[in-house]
């Protein structure tokens, strides 16, 4: 035979074109490299940067192209890749789609399949990876599975070629069989949609709407799933594209108003829902016993993410840990107590009185030492949430919210930047606004960015530690878990108000992997532990050292006009020449120092903003000593703490109880239980530190992080008035 006979040989014989489809990874490349070896032919779809691979392969009877498309979840209209591959399907109506999917993921990969039925293009599913799935003890009753998709089903290990050659038989069989004819399949999405698609299908056949491109129902389908590109070529026939979005519309609304989602989130619902009622009924065994590991976490999540005994478990954990935290680390927070005073006095000794002590002891050693102070309780909360993160425990926290985040116009993704943030206590809203990057709706990303700054960051604990050992301290570990709910009951809620409100919009359906539980190394979580701590007292070494030196300086100058200070100066003298009794001396004295402390505070630059807040801040309670602390929180909130323990070290109280910081509020007549709650409230609410609203500018725009800083503000004053007038009124 001449070169020449056999080319018109291969041309004369009928020719099939096979498409390669399937999620990214599901082994695509891989299988069409076993396919065609060499003959392959690499280029680019006309005007975009999607890769366009060809191969071929000559057979007996018949001449193969296969095509590799580019992987995709979806055939919606979302990304470049997914119009690519629904545009080829569609304009190039290859004879046979090969559905390549990963057999040991199969709900998640059987979504793109679903879509291939429901245009209608005949396709063989291939069920790669099965070398993967045996050693999971993993069997596939491929049989049933094919009977239930209605489709030919062949396993594959593409990557040493098993099944190959089955799969392109198949193939070119099941394409002879439906020679090109598409057959559409009919899902049911519930009735509010179902009607509508109806409806729709009958205004398309009638008027012939795009359908010599695309099947009747599947357009109507596009238009409730708000479909850009359909939407678009629709356009130019307006009359009936007008009828269909009134539809669409109506039905929009409907099920907004019945279910509160979209009617493309119900269509996805449904669409899972059938693969997991086709993968219920036996489709994949269990068969050998599983990996070890494997098996050990099936049997532990039964448990531990039960429906019902798997939340209850979380928060009993959760509580355990405020428990063993408290009854923990109040006796290594005593030692550090102890330490800063005698540092404190050994100062004050050393130093003689003047700005110098003033500035050592009051600025530096009682700021930074409030914030220190609270290093062994942070260390010990930090051990046990690296502990849950390295098993494995943290990612089922997230996945048990899902349910109820979803409920709140969130995602299961948003727990995870809720709990670096805080919410299981003493995280940075930082990292945690950062981590809402995993997040795909860009609404969901927003609400959650916007409502993360809520949870008790690590900075946050030790105001709320010192305020509850000094007005709570029978209930320090009940408080701290309160406290905890209640900024998650907030975020929750401010998500549902601003989903609801400035950011509404539809959800995405969540698909979210476990990782194996495995025992943590002592070594992984003394790290992660360290690294945490290292940077709270990193923080405090520079950070807070700064601002509190800054705030000393605006707490002392400028100074109390020489006149006053000779008016206390006088007083004194009267005392001391005036008084006999030793003690009472004493006590006199020290009355007066006192009042000169605190005159010269209040004269001071943060006295006088502090006071000018005070008509405002009061309603809540704050006093305007108050006020410079949560005015330098701003900066950092652990800035509060160090400002407190400044502000109530420059004007003392009573000298004999004041040897620990919640000891000295809690005798300090200005402050009672509603005060303490209310400025709680508040601290937790109020606008996030300045290094967080830079972040989630960097994450949404200036005008979201703006908005957060006044409407977190506002909100937290809200609550903060209405505690502490509540409270005051009803029960003091
Ligand atoms: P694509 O994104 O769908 O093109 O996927 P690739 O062909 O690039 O494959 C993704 C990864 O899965 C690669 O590391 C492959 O080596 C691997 N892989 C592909 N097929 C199989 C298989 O049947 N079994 C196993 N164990 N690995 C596979
Ligand atoms: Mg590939």
């Amino acid at each position: 035979m001449t070169t020449a006979e056999a080319f018109w040989k291969l041309e004369a014989k009928p020719k099939t074109i096979i498409a390669l489809a399937g999620n990214p990874n599901s082994g695509k490349t891989t299988l069409f490299n076993a396919i065609t070896g060499a003959r392959q032919h690499v280029g680019n779809y006309p005007g975009i940067t999607v890769e366009r691979k060809e191969g071929t392969i000559n057979l007996k009877n018949t001449h193969v192209k296969l095509i590799d498309l580019p992987g995709t979840y979806s055939l919606s209209a979302y990304s470049q890749e997914e119009l690519v591959a629904r545009n080829f399907l569609i304009d190039e109506k290859p004879d046979i789609v090969v559905d390549i999917v990963d057999a040991t993921m199969l709900e998640r990969h059987l979504y793109l399949a679903i879509q291939f039925f429901e245009l209608g293009i005949p396709v063989v599913l291939a069920l790669n990876m099965m070398d993967d799935a045996k050693k999971q003890g993993l069997r596939i009753n491929r049989k049933k599975l094919s009977e239930l998709l209605n489709c030919p089903v062949v396993e594959t290990v593409a990557r040493n070629g098993q099944g190959k050659k089955e799969l392109i038989d198949v193939a070119i069989k099941q394409a002879q069989l439906k020679n090109k004819i598409w057959a559409p399949l009919d899902i049911s999405y519930g009735t509010d949609i179902d009607l509508a698609l109806d409806e729709m299908e009958e205004i398309i056949q009638a008027e012939d709407f795009m359908t010599v491109r695309y099947p009747a129902r599947w357009i109507a389908l596009k238009y409730l799933e708000n479909d850009q590109e359909i939407i678009t070529l629709g356009g130019q026939f307006t009359d009936i594209s007008k009828r269909l979005t009134e539809i669409v519309e109506q039905t929009k609304e409907h099920c907004l108003k019945t279910l509160n989602i979209p009617p493309e989130a119900i269509i996805a619902d449904y669409r899972y829902g059938l693969i997991n009622s086709i993968l219920k009924q036996n489709i994949i065994i269990q068969e050998k016993p599983q990996q070890e590991r494997i098996q050990m976490t099936t049997r532990l999540d039964r448990f531990l993410v039960n429906r019902y005994f798997g939340p209850v478990l979380m928060i009993a954990i959760l509580y355990g840990m405020f428990q063993i935290t408290f009854s923990v680390g109040a006796i290594p927070m005593g030692w550090l107590e102890n330490l800063f005073a005698w540092i404190s006095q050994t100062a004050t000794l050393l130093i003689p009185a003047g700005y110098l002590q003033s500035l050592v002891v009051s600025g530096i050693i009682d700021g930074v030492g409030g914030v220190l102070g609270f290093v062994p309780l942070i260390a010990i909360m930090f051990l046990m949430i690296s502990f849950l993160e390295d098993s494995g425990y943290m990612a089922r926290v997230a996945y048990m919210l899902d349910r109820i985040l979803r409920i709140f116009g969130l995602h299961g993704y948003s727990a995870m930047p809720f709990i670096i943030s805080g919410g299981i206590a003493g995280g940075c809203a930082v990292p945690g606004v950062m981590a809402t990057r995993t997040l795909r709706s860009p609404k969901e990303k927003l609400a959650t960015l916007l409502t993360a700054p809520f949870m008790p960051c690590g900075a946050k604990l030790p105001v709320f530690m010192l305020l509850v050992a000094a007005f709570f301290s029978e209930h320090q570990p009940l408080m701290m878990f309160s406290i905890t709910l209640f900024a998650w009951i907030m975020a929750l809620l401010v998500a549902k108000f601003v989903r609801s409100t400035v950011i509404r919009g539809k959800s995405t359906p969540f698909i979210m992997e476990l990782p194996p539980y495995r025992l943590p190394t002592l070594r992984g979580i003394f790290i992660h532990t360290w690294e945490r701590t290292w940077q709270y007292i990193k923080k405090a070494g520079t950070v807070i050292l700064a601002v509190s030196i800054l705030l000393w300086a605006a707490m002392t100058f400028p100074l109390l006009p020489q006149q006053q200070v000779s008016q206390f100066e006088m007083e004194r003298n009267v005392a001391l020449n005036t008084l006999s009794d030793s003690l009472e001396r004493q006590e006199t004295l020290t009355a007066i120092n006192n009042r000169e402390g605190q005159a010269s505070l209040q004269h001071s630059l943060a006295g006088q903003v502090g006071t000018a807040l005070e008509p405002v801040s009061k309603w809540a309670g704050f006093d305007w000593r108050t006020n410079i602390a949560l005015v330098g929180g701003f900066a950092a909130k652990e800035v509060i703490v160090s400002t407190f323990g400044t502000a109530y070290s420059l004007g003392d109280i009573d000298p004999e109880a004041a040897d620990t910081l919640s000891s000295r509020i809690a005798s300090d007549s200005s402050w009672n239980k509603f005060t303490a709650l209310a400025m709680i409230v508040f601290v937790l609410l109020y606008a996030p530190c300045v290094v967080t609203v830079v972040a989630m500018a960097k994450e949404s725009s200036w005008r979201w992080a703006f908005f957060a800083t006044i409407f977190n503000t506002m909100l937290g004053f809200g609550m903060a008035v209405s505690i502490y007038q509540i409270g005051t009124r009803l029960f003091a």
